[in-house]
């Protein structure tokens, strides 16, 4: 219930407060509240940015300070420490331009406000990826998607500061080198920092009805952009553990994508339903783990969510090490069952540090 009452918070307060604060830092900032898994953290600095300037002045604070910095969007997909030494960094920018089919949004606007708001404007596309937690600025991170459908066919540019080098880029969808769960960001951890995102949206609304589950909905869930919104959230919502109640970063591990040979002994042998992998090779994590019988596996107040193999829930005061240690065991057996590795999808906050590195 604790935590129920820390994202209800941080949903409704803080990021309010983000919209209002200029760049300035805080000290010993409590982030437990800030991350959806409600892992216990503190970190030592704080520190908001609305523009490519304000973060250059961070970087500079970061310098004098010699501290790591690092960049954070809602916490709905990454790991923290329980102590972080450095600075970490949010984006205060919300604003959202419209131009015909262009949309250029602020790395700060929370995501499902973005698809809300498309939508309520004419401009279509973004529907099935409706209720994602999180930010604008982590969407491209990891390439974000569901329900058949991914941000890389709406990115017309992503408007970064290149840690590296200082300056303020605009790379277009071919430079991210977008992939499943992966992009440029994810393979230069902490090199670039998202400010801005542009997007192209269609003023016609054409469905994308093949993944599975939105193939049985009945007609009038899926007659108007709007209604397979609906659709989303509540598919969602059924599937899905509330994070609100049991703290988690949704799915824990990438679906892997594996050769037709063993995908075909996977459904021979019943582990995953016939037809299940999908055009990229890609089978289902949660099928994988079931079949190891790994369901009602625990570490500490750390567990596999019964609603869904795939998340790993805090029961209430789980640490780091019970995640971690939970997600090795399922690796391990996962691996020694069936051969398969399975890649962990949210990232340490540790190991992302941007520019400046520390001196010294
Ligand atoms: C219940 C639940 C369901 C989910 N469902 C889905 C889903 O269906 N599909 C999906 O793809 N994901 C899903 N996720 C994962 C998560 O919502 C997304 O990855 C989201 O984009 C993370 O956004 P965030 O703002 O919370 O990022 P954070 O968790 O704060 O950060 C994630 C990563 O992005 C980096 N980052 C954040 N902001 C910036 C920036 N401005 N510049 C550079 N780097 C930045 C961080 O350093 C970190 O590496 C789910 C998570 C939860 C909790």
């Amino acid at each position: 219930m604790i935590i129920s009452q820390q994202y209800t918070l941080f949903d409704k307060i803080t990021v309010k407060a983000k919209r209002t604060m200029p760049f300035e830092h805080r000290k010993e900032v409590d982030l437990s509240s800030c991350n959806t898994l409600g892992l216990p953290s503190v970190c030592q600095y704080i520190g908001r940015f609305q523009s490519v300037s304000d973060l250059q002045h961070a970087f500079e604070f970061a310098e004098n300070q010699v501290v790591p910095c690092f960049v954070m969007g809602g916490g709905s997909n990454i790991l923290l420490p329980e102590y972080l030494s450095g600075l970490v960094l949010f984006s205060s920018d919300e604003s959202i331009h419209i131009e015909g089919e262009e949309v250029t949004v602020g790395a700060g606007v929370v995501w499902d406000d973005l698809v809300e708001k498309t939508l309520k404007t004419g401009l279509f596309g973004l529907e099935n990826l409706s209720s994602i937690p999180g930010t604008v600025g982590a969407a491209p991170i990891q390439n974000i998607g569901a329900y058949g459908v991914e941000l890389d066919r709406f990115v017309v540019s992503v408007e970064v500061l290149d840690a590296q080098s200082g300056l303020a880029a605009t790379l277009t969808a071919d430079d991210c080198q977008f992939q499943y769960r992966d992009s440029l960001f994810k393979r230069h951890p902490g090199r670039f920092v998202v400010t801005r995102l542009t997007l192209k949206l269609s003023p016609r609304f054409e469905p994308v009805l093949a993944y599975q589950d939105l193939q049985n909905l009945p007609a009038q869930s899926i007659a108007s952009p709007q209604a397979v919104r609906r659709a989303i959230q509540s598919l969602r919502a059924r599937k899905l553990p509330d994070y609100r109640i049991f703290g988690n970063v949704g799915s824990f591990f990438k679906n892997p994508s594996l050769s037709k040979t063993v995908i075909e002994t996977l459904e021979q042998a019943q582990v995953i339903q016939r037809n299940a992998g999908n055009a990229q090779g890609k089978v289902s994590a949660a099928a994988l783990i079931q079949a190891a019988g790994l369901g009602d596996l625990s570490v500490g107040q750390a567990g596999i969510s019964p609603r869904h193999h795939l998340v790993l829930e805090n029961r209430g005061g789980a640490t780091l090490t019970d995640i971690l240690t939970l997600a090795s065991f399922i690796q391990d057996r996962v691996k020694t069952r069936f051969g398969i590795g399975l890649e962990i999808e949210p990232q340490q906050l540790t190991q992302l540090v941007h520019a400046p590195n520390p001196k010294g």
